[in-house]
């Protein structure tokens, strides 16, 4: 497989999809330092996500009618039930992204299944139905995860690098019905813009990049991806992507991507089925 046909005649397919890590990712780093339970300006940086970035983005992804997927830790879920449920109310798609944001290959597989059930579980309580989607936290995972995410009942993951086409899982030597979607790290304005002073985010306290050019990095990528027929997966954030400035990054990709009738604007869910059923 190298060319891929995609449906429509579309050229290449391109995914918005933003990881709503809220506090997590920042409680699980200050747990590691002295004292780290009082630094709770780091938390706020995340918090900002839920509490005023999510409708930022979802206006903007209304008002060029795209669907998108949001990978959301349960934790999250749990503390933010109106903004989740606001975010699958609008027909985004909810995917799973661990309970409180764990690296599941340092976890064994029993507590890989208990983060699993949990979040589900949560899921199914607030939204009526359980993920499909799954985006590992930190993208990392252990022999294991795939295998215990197909059992689990996912259709597909976002988590890996390593391609930008959509391929099937290897499971014991077997090629699965559980697809994964690459992502890569420069579509991801977590690498591109995230900033804390204390714990340092990035280590080493780069500066913020220049907004012009990550524009420009996302457009190129999007461009190239585009030119070979290829499916983009873009990996935002609400707390980076989501400020007052950063938004019109957003609306660039989206107004350029959506102008262009041969690019497929999908859903990781339908991008899968796609796949499965023709791959
Ligand atoms: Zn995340």
């Amino acid at each position: 497989m190298n060319e891929l046909k995609w449906p429509n005649g579309y050229k290449s397919a391109a995914m918005f999809t933003f990881d709503l890590d809220g506090d997590t990712t920042w409680e699980n780093g200050n747990r590691g330092m002295p004292n780290g339970e009082k630094y709770i300006k780091s938390l706020s940086v995340g918090q900002y996500g839920p509490k005023r970035a999510v409708d930022m983005i979802l206006d903007k992804l209304e008002e060029y009618g795209v669907t998108a997927t949001f990978f959301v830790p349960g934790l999250t879920a749990e503390r933010y039930p109106e903004v989740v449920k606001k975010i699958a109310a609008a027909g985004h798609e909810v995917g799973h992204h661990g309970y409180a944001h764990e690296r599941f290959v340092t976890k064994t597989v029993e507590e890989q299944i208990e983060i699993i059930d949990k979040t589900q579980d949560i899921f199914e309580k607030l939204l009526g139905k359980r993920a499909t989607a799954f985006r590992t936290p930190s993208g990392d995972w252990s022999p294991e995860t795939p295998r215990l995410l197909c059992d689990h009942g996912f259709s597909y993951s976002s988590s890996m690098r390593g391609d930008d086409r959509p391929y099937r899982t290897v499971i014991d030597g077997r090629a699965t019905d559980f697809i994964e979607i690459p992502t890569k790290w420069e579509l991801d304005d977590y690498v591109e813009m995230a900033y804390n002073m204390y714990p340092a985010e990035p280590a080493g306290q780069d500066r913020i990049s220049c907004y012009r050019n990550v524009q420009d990095n996302f457009m190129r990528e999007f461009e190239g991806c585009h030119r070979f027929g290829l499916c983009i997966s873009f990996m935002f954030h609400p707390q980076v992507i989501g400020s007052p400035g950063r938004i019109r990054i957003l609306d660039h990709l989206l107004k350029n991507i959506t102008s262009r009738e041969d690019v497929w604007v999908t859903t990781g869910e339908h991008v899968a089925q796609w796949f499965r059923k023709n791959y």
